[in-house]
Formats: structure tokens, C-alpha cells, sequence
């Protein structure tokens, strides 16, 4: 095989060669749809990965505040919304950690092993009704998604050669694959928790149909279990991608010291905050938003050159408005989810359907979509129109509170005790889809395309702390689901949203000076 520097750009089309990090020059893999095998192997893992998490997360909060004859917890929502809240916000939080351990320990291949047989096990914990049982489950699944999600994506990214123009369109696929599962996975986890077919279906085999929660969680189990083995499987096509880091001795006792400290640290602090007369929900309250902030003043206080300074103000704009937008749209397994449950209509010509069925509306949205948006910014850049951005922020601040400005209508026409058709939380989730397109493909990029070269590993972290922080704000929000009127509360999420729109319009012109070259 000849070695010509000339081999270095890849065409997909041709099955041509790319010129790989190392420098030597090999077949280019293009064995799934143009792309590495490995990609396969990723696909189908995170796509699994996902089916458990929406699958469960799909009757989680249902499941909570279902009555205890229901076979459910009977918590009001005051109590179950800040639960939920901190469990989703700590399941993105702990990307924080899951990317360091990879990093100077074990390696992303490993990590996500790991992640996803701890994943795997807190659903089985999930399967049985009893109350540590469901927390350890809980716990279980926050530290196996916080190994599991960062490093698979990053995995993606490795799969790649430095030069290789598929990139951006394997990540593209990959996306695809988290809503394929994300689709999937509240029709069958709805199904088995909360429909009366599958309850009369227990009933008429001789289990206990107030049990039918524990059967959707199992199958989120079952799926994670098959997405490992798939992993484990297909782990031969990932070639170099992932591997453990070669540090020497002392580099990986001094890190695996620091990760056992930092593990005694958190132990020690959330007992004391249980054992504090405070709620823990309450000390929480302040804490989570405290921690983006003390981040930022301490990457403020490090040295910058002026360029590197306007990069990092604008990735903060960009972070205050992400953790905003995911605040309004993590609602969809909250707030939403108790509408679908309490005010709308779930049959459609006589089918009687779950109401977390309707959760699985917006991944179908943006299979849909997707290409449509993609082919959008290609027309538009064409004709140099191509929105900036932090235009595209805005665009996606504005369509998330526009869904929830249709939800406050929706509400007003149930009333306190009436039901509406379900085509309204479908324009929602169709305007939020909208949204979610505009911002959250563009987000990861432009913050790591800003960040300094010194911190771009961190800003995966960064992007999904904004996420931490939005699931908790959207969980606070469930909290006064039974206080005050629904169209009061929609109607509020929909006027803050609107009001950061504006500012985010405002705003535009001054990101893009701070960005300077980058767009
Ligand atoms: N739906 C996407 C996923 O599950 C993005 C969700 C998010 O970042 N909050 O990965």
C-alpha cells in the first residue's frame, strides 16, 4: 500500500484512504453506511443505552405519584418533581467524573462497560417494590450513565482519523440512534407500566397487576442487558478506539488516590447534608446552581490571553441559555408527562392507549426532522444565510417556550377537571423538536470549537452540566404541578422563556464579536 501524503483526504463515496492520527496510511473502514464498523457497535450500544433510560424515565415520575392502590408510591408531586428533578440532573451531572475517570484511569472502551452494567443492574434494582430497592436503583443508573454517556460519544469522535470529513455526519448517525431507542422505549415500557391491556394480561396469568410498573422497568433492564452484550460483541470493531491511557505507575496511583478522595469527600458531605434539619432538597436547591457558578469564576481566574477571555464569555452566554432552553424541554418527562397522564385524552378510534406513549413523540419528530434541518443550513449557507450560532440559540429558546405557550392554551381548555386531545402535546413536542434541532446539534460544537485548547475536554462536561442544571430547574417546576393553576405555570415557563429570547436576540451581534473567527 503506498504511503503518499496525498492519500490524506478520505472520500466516502469512493472508499478511498484516509490518513489515520498515527500517520499511517489504511484501508478506510466504511462497512456501516460509509462509516467504521465500529460505529455500528456504538450505534446500537447507545441506542440500547437510551432505550433504558427514556423506557424508565417514561413512567418514572408517573410511577411515584401513581396512588399506592395503583401500585404506585403515592407521593404528591411536591415531593416526586424535586426527586425526579435531582435524579435527572445528577444522571447528566456525573459526565463530570464519568469523562475524568476515562481520562487517567480506565480508558472510554472501559468505562462504558462498566457504566452500562452498573445502568443494567439499577434497573433490575428498579423491578422490585421497595423503597431502597427503587433509591439504590436510582443510584445505580446515575453513576452507570455518568461513565457510559460522555465516553461513548467521545468514542464516536475517536473512530475517526483526524482529517476524516465523515465526522460530522457520524455523529449525525449516532443521533439517530439515541432517539431510535428514545422512540422505542416509552411504547414498550408505557406499555407493560401503565396499560390495561398488559395489567388484565397479569391479572389473567396469576401475577399481581398493580405490579405492572416493576415489568416496564424490567425492560429497561432487558434492553441495557442486550446493548452490552452487543457492545462486548462488537468491542472487536472498535480497533484503538478508547483504550486506556499509558500512564506510568505513579501517574495512575496518584489519579486513582485523588478519585478515592474525591469519592470520600461526596460520601462524607451528602451524609452530613442528610443528617443536616434542613431538607435535603432544600440545601440542593442552592447548591447545584452554585456549582456552575464557582466553575466559571474559577476558569475566569485563570490566565487568558483577551481572545481566549472572549471565548470563554461567550461560551458562558451560551451555557446560561442552554441550561435555560434544557430546563424548558426536560419538562417532557415531568410536567408534560403529568399532563399527558391527568389532562389529556388517551384513545385514538377506540384504542386506548398509555399516556407515556406520547414520550415517544419527539424522538419521531426528530427522525423526521433531522434531515430536513440539516438540508436547511445547507441551502441557507449556501446563499450565505446560514443563521450564526447564537442565532441559532435564540431560534431554539424561542420554539421551546412557543410549545409551552401552546401547553398554557391546552390547559385552559381542560380546565380543572377536563381532558383535551392529544394533538395538543403533539404541536408541543413538535415545537420543541424544532428547538431541539436548532440548538443542541450546533451547542457541543461551537463550545468546543471556543474553548481554549487547554480546557476542550472539559467543555463536554460543560455542555452537560447545562443540562444537570436544566433537569433540576424543570423538576422544580413539577413540584407546583398540584399548587397553582396549570395555565399560570405553563404560561410562566413559556414568558421567562420569551424573555431570554429576547435577550438572546439582543445578545447576538455581541456573541459573535467575542467569538471573532469562530462561527
Ligand atoms: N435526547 C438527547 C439524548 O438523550 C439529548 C438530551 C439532552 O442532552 N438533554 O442524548
Amino acid at each position: 500500500m503506498p504511503d503518499t501524503p496525498d492519500l490524506e483526504i478520505a472520500d466516502p463515496a469512493t472508499g478511498t484512504y484516509a490518513r489515520n492520527a498515527d500517520l499511517t496510511v489504511t484501508p478506510l473502514d466504511a462497512r456501516f453506511f460509509g462509516h467504521p464498523r465500529g460505529l455500528s457497535t456504538l450505534f446500537f450500544t447507545e441506542m440500547w443505552e437510551r432505550f433504558s433510560f427514556y423506557g424508565m424515565r417514561a413512567i418514572l415520575l408517573l410511577f411515584m405519584t401513581a396512588a399506592v392502590t395503583e401500585g404506585g408510591l403515592g407521593w404528591n408531586a411536591a415531593k416526586a418533581g424535586p426527586i425526579y428533578g435531582l435524579y435527572t440532573s445528577m444522571v447528566y451531572l456525573t459526565a463530570l467524573p464519568g469523562g475524568w475517570i476515562a481520562d487517567r484511569l480506565i480508558g472510554q472502551r472501559r468505562s462504558v462497560l462498566v457504566g452500562g452494567i452498573l445502568i443494567a443492574l439499577g434497573h433490575v434494582s428498579l423491578t422490585f417494590h421497595l423503597l431502597p430497592a427503587f433509591f439504590l436503583g436510582l443510584f445505580l443508573i446515575v453513576c452507570g450513565t455518568g461513565l457510559l454517556k460522555p465516553n461513548i460519544s467521545t468514542m464516536v469522535g475517536g473512530l475517526y482519523g483526524l482529517e476524516d470529513a465523515r465526522r460530522d455526519a457520524g455523529f449525525s448517525i449516532f443521533y439517530m440512534g439515541i432517539n431510535l431507542g428514545a422512540f422505542s422505549a416509552p411504547l414498550v415500557c408505557g406499555f407493560l407500566g401503565q396499560s390495561v391491556q398488559f395489567r388484565g394480561f397479569l391479572q389473567s396469568h396469576g401475577f399481581n397487576p398493580l405490579n405492572s410498573w416493576h415489568w416496564g422497568f424490567g425492560a429497561a433492564a432487558v434492553g441495557m442487558t442486550i446493548g452490552l452484550i452487543q457492545y462486548v460483541l462488537g468491542g472487536r470493531h472498535l480497533a484503538q478506539t478508547g483504550l486506556a491511557p499509558n500512564l506510568d505507575p505513579g501517574t495512575r496511583a496518584r489519579n486513582f488516590r485523588n478519585l478515592l478522595v474525591a469519592a470520600a469527600v461526596i460520601a462524607v458531605v451528602c451524609v452530613v447534608l442528610w443528617l443536616l434539619p434542613v431538607p435535603i432538597m432544600t440545601v440542593m436547591k442552592y447548591l447545584l446552581p452554585l456549582l456552575p457558578v464557582a466553575y466559571f469564576v474559577y476558569l475566569f481566574s485563570q490566565p487568558w490571553t483577551p481572545e481566549e477571555r472572549k471565548h470563554l464569555w461567550a461560551i458562558a452566554a451560551f451555557f446560561v441559555f442552554a441550561a435555560l432552553f434544557w430546563s424548558a424541554f426536560e419538562q417532557a418527562g415531568s410536567t408534560l408527562n403529568l399532563f399527558a397522564d391527568r389532562f389529556t385524552r388517551t384513545s385514538i378510534f377506540g384504542f386506548q392507549f398509555p399516556p407515556s406513549w406520547l414520550q415517544s413523540v419527539n424522538s419521531a419528530f426528530v427522525w423526521m426532522l433531522a434531515p430536513v434541518f440539516a438540508w436547511l443550513w445547507i441551502a441557507l449557507g449556501r446563499r450565505g444565510l446560514e443563521p450564526s450560532s447564537p442565532a441559532k440559540f435564540s431560534y431554539g429558546l424561542f420554539f421551546v417556550g412557543a410549545g409551552f405557550l401552546v401547553v398554557a392554551f391546552a390547559a385552559l381548555a381542560a380546565g380543572p377537571q377536563g381532558r383535551v386531545s392529544p394533538l395538543w402535546l403533539v404541536t408541543v413536542y413538535l415545537l420543541h423538536t424544532f428547538g431541539e434541532l436548532a440548538l443542541s446539534p450546533v451547542g457541543l460544537s461551537t463550545m468546543t470549537k471556543l474553548a481554549p485548547a487547554r480546557v476542550v475536554s472539559q467543555m463536554m462536561g460543560v455542555w452537560f452540566l447545562a443540562d444537570s442544571l436544566g433537569n433540576f430547574i424543570g423538576g422544580q417546576v413539577a413540584s407546583v404541578f398540584e399548587k397553582f393553576p396549570l395555565p399560570w405555570i405553563f404560561g410562566s415557563v413559556f414568558g421567562v422563556c420569551m424573555v431570554f429570547t429576547v435577550i438572546a436576540v439582543a445578545l447576538i451581534r455581541p456573541v459573535k464579536r467575542l467569538m471573532g473567527e469562530v462561527h
